[in-house]
C-alpha cells in the first residue's frame, strides 16, 4: 500500500511539476511596544513619514522593473495605500492617542485592514491582502533602518524549485514566475482569483492554491509532485508516484504541444463549418497566453479587473496604456472591450465607494442594482474617462466596445451618445482615433433577449454572456450555493432566449458570440453549435480542448440533437439527452 502523503488544494493551473520545497514564508513582523513621552510623539510621527517616503522610493524602483502591464499598475496601487488614509492617518492617530512607538501603531492598523480584508465577501479583495501586509513590512523594515534589499524581492530560486508560500504578493509572484528554476506555486492561502492563480496560469506553471494546513506539512527541500490540474500536492512521493508523475507530465506535455499545433490550425467541424474561437482575459498580460493558445481575437476584455484591488480611480492615462498594449499585441486582431462591469457580483461596498469616491446606497439585491452599464451612466466621469482611453488606444489595433448588461434601448443610445461625445471631443483636441469601432452589447438579461431583434437594428453585433442570462433567466444568484443546483445551462427557457437571440443577429445580419463559460466546455458547445452559434469565447486555458472538440463535432447531427432537444420541456431529459449525445461524440477523445 502507497504511504504518500497528499495535500488537497484548489486546482488553480494545470500541469504536473517535480522539484524541491523553496518555502518563501512572508513573516509578519511583530514589533515591541514602546510607550513615549508626550514631547516624543511629534518626532515620532515625523519619522513614520520618513519611512513611508522611504517606501515609496524603493516602490517606484520596483516598479521601473517590472513590464509596463497590471502588475505595474498594482504596484501603483501599493504606493496609493502609502498615501491612503486609513492607513496612514490611522497609525499617526495611534501614535499620538496611544503615546507609542510608530512601529508598533503600523502593526495595529494592518492587523485592523487585514481582519477587514479577512470578512469581505468578494474573494478577488480578499486575497489582495498578502498585498497590504507587504507593504506594511516593507514600512516596518524602513522604520527599523534595515537596508532595502532588491534580491529579496527577486529571490535566488536553486534549480528545480517548487515555491511553498504562506501567500505570495503579486510583485513577488511575477518575479518568480520569471525565474526559470522555479517550476510551480504551491500557496496556503488564494484562491482562483489570487494573483498567484493568475499569474500562473498566464505564465503556464501549474499551481495549487487554498491548502490550509500547507506550512506545517511541508520542510524545505522536501521533494514534491504538484498536480495543477487535480488540486494536489504529493510530499516526499516513493519510487511508484515518481514514476507515475513522470508519465502524466510527458502526457501533459505532449497534449500542450498537441494543442499549440491545434492553435494555429482552423476550427473546422467534421463537416467543413468554420467556427471562430476568441479569448476571454482579465489582465492585460493574459493576452500573450491568449495569442499562444491560438484565440483568433479577444471576444471579451473584461476591463473591470483593472480596478479591483485599488480604492482610487484607474486614471485615463492608465487605462489607455493598458488598453493599448493588448490591441498591440493582437496584432490586428479584433479586441472586444467591455466597459465596465462593476457593482453587484464585481466590486462592490466599501471598495466601490472608495473607488468611486463617494457613499452608495445599500442594495437589498445587488445582482439586480445599481451594476455595469447602469452604474457607468450614474458616474459619467468614469465612463468618460473609459471611453476616452478605448478611443485613444483604438488608434493601436482593432478595437470594438461593448456595453454589459443591457435592458433598455435608452441605456443603449446614451451609451453610444455618450462614445459619440467623447470622440467629439478628442477630434477637437487634434486626437487619433479609429475610423470604424463597431459598438456592440452584450445580451445578458431576459429583457435585451426578447428585444433582441429591435437591439440588431442598432447594434453593431452581440455577445451573448450567457453566465448572467442563465442568473436572470432562472432568478438564480450565480454567487448563491444554496441555489447552485438549479443554475442550469440547458433549462428549456435558456435555449429558447439563445435561440430567439441567434434569430435575431442572423435577421439583422450582425455577428454574433458566446463568451459565457458554457462557451469553454464541450457538452455545451455542441449544444451552442447545434443552436446556430458560430463564434466562441472562452478563457485561454479551454481554448486547445474547446478546438479539438468543434474539429470532432458534425454540425449537421448537432442542429439534429437541438431540434430534437427544442421538443423536449424537463431540464434532466435534455441534459441526459445532450449528455448521451456528446458522450457518443467525443468517446475516442482524451479527456
Ligand atoms: C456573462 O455574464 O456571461 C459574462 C461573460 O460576463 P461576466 O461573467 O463577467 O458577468
Ligand atoms: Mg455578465
Amino acid at each position: 500500500m502507497s504511504q504518500n502523503i497528499f495535500l488537497k488544494g484548489i486546482a488553480a493551473s494545470p500541469g504536473v511539476a517535480i522539484g524541491q520545497a523553496f518555502v518563501c514564508t512572508l513573516q509578519t513582523i511583530v514589533p515591541t511596544r514602546r510607550e513615549l513621552p508626550p514631547t516624543q510623539l511629534e518626532a515620532e510621527v515625523s519619522r513614520l513619514y520618513e519611512a513611508l517616503k522611504t517606501t515609496e522610493g524603493q516602490l517606484a524602483h520596483l516598479r521601473k522593473k517590472l513590464p509596463a502591464d497590471e502588475h505595474g499598475l498594482i504596484l501603483e496601487a501599493h504606493s496609493l495605500m502609502l498615501e491612503d488614509p486609513l492607513f496612514v492617518d490611522a497609525a499617526v492617530n495611534t501614535i499620538r492617542e496611544e503615546a507609542v512607538n510608530a512601529e508598533w501603531a503600523v502593526f495595529e492598523v494592518t492587523q485592523a485592514l487585514l481582519s477587514r480584508f479577512d470578512t469581505m465577501q468578494n474573494a478577488y479583495i480578499r486575497e489582495r491582502r498578502a498585498d497590504v501586509k507587504w507593504v506594511s513590512d516593507r514600512v516596518q523594515k524602513n522604520l527599523d533602518g534595515q537596508v532595502f534589499d532588491e534580491e529579496e524581492d527577486t529571490f535566488t530560486v536553486p534549480e528545480n524549485s517548487v515555491v511553498v508560500a504562506d501567500e505570495l504578493p503579486v510583485a513577488k509572484a511575477v518575479f518568480l514566475a520569471n525565474e526559470k528554476n522555479a517550476l510551480a506555486f504551491v500557496t496556503q492561502g488564494g484562491g482562483q482569483t489570487s494573483h498567484t492563480s493568475i499569474v500562473a496560469r498566464a505564465k503556464q506553471l501549474p499551481a495549487v492554491v487554498g491548502i490550509p494546513t500547507l506550512l506545517q506539512r511541508i520542510k524545505p527541500g522536501d521533494c514534491l509532485i504538484v498536480d495543477g490540474g487535480l488540486g494536489e500536492v504529493c510530499i516526499q512521493p516513493d519510487e511508484a508516484a515518481l514514476v507515475q508523475a513522470k508519465l502524466k507530465q510527458q502526457q501533459w506535455h505532449a497534449q500542450q504541444i498537441q494543442a499549440q499545433h491545434r492553435a494555429h490550425a482552423p476550427a473546422v467541424s467534421l463537416d467543413g463549418h468554420r467556427v471562430s474561437l476568441w479569448g476571454n482575459m482579465e489582465f492585460v498580460e493574459e493576452v500573450d497566453t491568449l495569442l499562444q493558445m491560438g484565440a483568433e481575437g479577444v471576444g471579451l476584455f473584461r476591463t473591470e479587473f483593472l480596478l479591483v484591488g485599488r480604492d482610487n480611480p484607474c486614471s485615463e492615462e492608465e487605462q489607455f496604456w493598458a488598453y493599448r498594449r493588448v490591441l498591440e499585441a493582437m496584432q490586428g486582431r479584433l479586441v472586444t472591450l467591455r466597459t465596465f462591469d462593476l457593482g453587484g457580483d464585481k466590486l462592490s461596498g466599501d471598495s466601490l465607494e472608495k473607488f468611486l469616491g463617494e457613499p452608495l446606497e445599500k442594495e437589498a439585491n445587488p445582482a439586480l442594482g445599481l451594476r455595469a452599464i447602469r452604474l457607468c451612466l450614474s458616474h459619467r466621469e468614469l465612463f468618460r474617462a473609459q471611453l476616452r482611453a478605448a478611443l485613444r488606444a483604438s488608434a493601436y489595433g482593432n478595437l470594438q466596445i461593448m456595453f454589459p448588461l443591457i435592458s433598455h434601448m435608452s441605456e443603449f443610445y446614451e451609451a453610444k451618445r455618450e462614445l459619440e461625445e467623447c470622440r467629439s471631443s478628442l477630434s477637437l483636441q487634434g486626437i487619433a482615433v479609429a475610423k470604424n469601432i463597431p459598438v456592440g452589447i452584450m445580451v445578458e438579461t431576459p429583457a435585451a433577449a426578447w428585444i433582441a431583434d429591435r437591439l440588431a437594428l442598432e447594434a453593431d453585433f452581440f455577445s451573448i454572456g450567457t453566465n448572467d442570462l442563465i442568473q436572470y433567466t432562472l432568478a438564480i444568484d450565480r454567487q448563491n450555493s444554496q441555489v447552485a443546483y438549479l443554475y442550469h445551462p440547458l433549462h428549456l427557457s435558456v435555449l429558447r432566449s439563445l435561440r430567439h437571440v441567434i434569430n435575431a443577429a442572423r435577421n439583422a445580419n450582425i455577428p454574433l458570440s458566446v463568451c459565457g463559460e458554457i462557451a469553454g466546455t464541450p457538452k455545451y458547445i455542441a449544444m451552442l453549435l447545434g443552436l446556430g452559434i458560430r463564434s466562441l469565447s472562452m478563457a485561454a486555458i479551454q481554448l486547445g480542448k474547446a478546438k479539438e472538440s468543434v474539429q470532432n463535432t458534425s454540425l449537421a447531427q448537432t442542429q439534429r440533437m437541438m431540434e430534437t432537444v427544442l421538443e423536449k420541456s424537463s431540464t434532466e431529459e435534455i441534459d441526459a439527452f445532450i449528455e448521451a449525445q456528446t458522450n457518443a461524440m467525443y468517446a475516442h477523445l482524451k479527456p
